[in-house]
């Protein structure tokens, strides 16, 4: 073990301030609800007071953005809107050293992780969502497609700045106003958005971020002003919020948790599929909706692929997500840690065999090392319950058959990968896995121009592509 202190002057490139204050009608003010602290995950260390929305904040902020919607944003020619989402674009890329460091202290991810993927794609779906402000018409929802208003949205920790983009890109992209609630451990990066959002220049109201708890979220999505809801989190609160909103005639779409398949067949590139498998669990500390959290491994390989796994898992480096080198961070909360050991145990009870990387962990701080369970059956709470941690749960399968049989019993459908060199069986798993999204070859691919979302209880409607416009627009 190891003290771990993050150095002095990443606080100064990430412009960090003591408190941090909502964004409501085009200004930063004080919540009335009470302050929240948010806690580096690394050293347990406060970062900083943030102040939370009330439910009259929760009022005024969806009247702002009732008020931006009938006078400014929703009557604005889109040409007009795709110069301020450009401006967003390039502002979040000038400022991306800023924002990685950032989204580093407040969520524990590794620093390269934050540069090299949170905040690039941010910008990137800025940057494509402004190209369509202008072009509603040929999107394939009909002529002239309207806004549907005021959109309430609520996203979780786990890309605190990657979610609020995904949310945020495409409501103004279509003409319709925010109010967005980030998770309660990560409001910075959202905050500095809000600040880029004002710098930018947007009409007060277009969009408003109100940090909180779950309680400011159903606020907001029950509040009778909001025309839609977009809601990424847990399938548990998913299932709450649709329950809240039937018959109230709000749009809903929900992005949920996920329980996915990495299916390695015996004739796969084994190297590439190792890289492929230890990116898809252990990027961002397996905090991954579409996590590859499940291995499917052809029983002829499967000794040799665990082999090679272990050997690589083995060289990752855990600990300082502020070093470069650095490849799976701190754990974002003592909750989700507790959760992840709780999990971690049930399999070892249900007789998986364990496999834990040598790593050394610091002293401080919420870390979990790189953990792979082999010898797991489809019953096991590690094979059915999303952990949402660096926890992988390795099966296996004699024919393609079984793999598809094994993939698909889930209640769950984000996403799944395949390794093979036959394109004709990516074609035939691709076409009956029920996942949102397959990968071939690769894994934890995200791209702002292909749509994302699930299947059955990882919830419905689209985010990015053209088919991620629909979950804004009236025709
Ligand atoms: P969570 O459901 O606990 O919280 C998500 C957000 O909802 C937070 O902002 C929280 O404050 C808020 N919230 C809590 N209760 C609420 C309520 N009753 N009404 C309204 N809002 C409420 O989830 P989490 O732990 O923050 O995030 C992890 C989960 O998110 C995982 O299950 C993960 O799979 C999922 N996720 C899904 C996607 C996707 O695109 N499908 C992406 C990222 C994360």
């Amino acid at each position: 073990n190891w003290e771990y202190a993050p150095a002095p002057e990443s606080r100064a490139i990430a412009n960090l301030k003591p408190s941090y204050r909502m964004f409501v009608d085009g200004e930063f003010v004080e919540g009335a609800g009470e302050p929240l602290k948010s806690v580096n995950p690394a050293t347990e260390e406060v970062l900083a007071e943030v102040s939370t929305a009330s439910s009259a904040d929760v009022d005024r902020a969806v009247k702002a953005a009732r008020r931006a919607h009938d006078k400014t944003w929703g009557r604005m020619p889109g040409a007009e809107r795709a110069k301020y989402i450009f401006r967003i674009a390039r502002m979040i890329a000038e400022r991306a050293r800023e924002l990685a460091v950032l989204e580093s202290l407040d969520n524990g991810k590794p620093i390269k992780e934050a540069r090299d993927t949170d905040v690039p794609t941010a910008a990137a779906h800025f940057f494509y969502h402004a190209g369509w402000a202008d072009k509603l018409d040929y999107a394939g929802y009909g002529p002239d497609p309207r806004p549907l208003g005021v959109a309430g949205q609520v996203i979780p920790w786990n890309f605190p700045l990657l979610m609020a983009a995904w949310k945020i890109a495409p409501a103004l992209a279509c003409g319709n106003t925010v109010v967005l609630k980030p998770a309660e451990t990560t409001p910075l990066t959202a905050l500095v958005l809000a600040e880029i959002i004002q710098q930018a220049e947007l009409p007060p109201g277009v969009v408003n971020i109100l940090p909180g708890a779950g309680d400011v979220g159903a606020e907001l999505v029950n509040h009778a002003g909001v025309d839609k809801v977009a809601f990424t989190g847990s399938t548990e609160v998913g299932k709450i919020i649709q329950s809240a909103l039937a018959g109230t005639g709000k749009k809903l779409t929900l992005e949920l948790g996920g329980k996915a398949a990495n299916i390695v067949f015996d004739d796969a590139p084994l190297d590439q599929a190792v890289e492929g498998i230890v990116n898809g669990i252990f990027f961002n500390q397996g905090h991954v909706c579409c996590a590859g959290s499940r291995l499917l491994v052809q029983e002829s390989i499967a000794e040799e692929l665990l082999a090679k796994l272990h050997a690589r898992v083995a060289t990752l480096r855990v600990g300082d997500p502020l070093d470069k080198n650095t490849d799976v961070g701190a754990i974002n909360s003592r909750e989700q840690l507790t959760k992840i050991t709780e999990l971690v145990a049930s399999g070892e009870r249900e007789g998986a065999e364990r496999w834990t990387s040598p790593c050394p962990l610091p002293d401080k701080g919420f870390y979990f090392a790189p953990t792979v369970f082999a010898n797991v059956t489809q019953s096991m709470r590690i094979a059915r319950e999303e952990i949402f941690g660096p926890v992988l749960s390795v099966l296996t399968f004699r024919t393609p058959d079984e793999a598809l049989a094994k993939a698909n019993n889930t209640p769950y459908g984000l996403s799944a990968g395949v390794w093979t060199e036959k394109g004709s069986r990516i074609l035939w798993m691709a076409d009956r896995l029920r996942a949102g999204v397959v990968w071939a070859n690769t894994f934890n691919r995200f791209d702002p121009t292909a749509p994302f979302g699930g299947y059955q209880e990882s919830g419905f409607g689209r985010e990015g592509g053209r088919a991620g416009l629909e979950a804004y627009l009236d025709v």
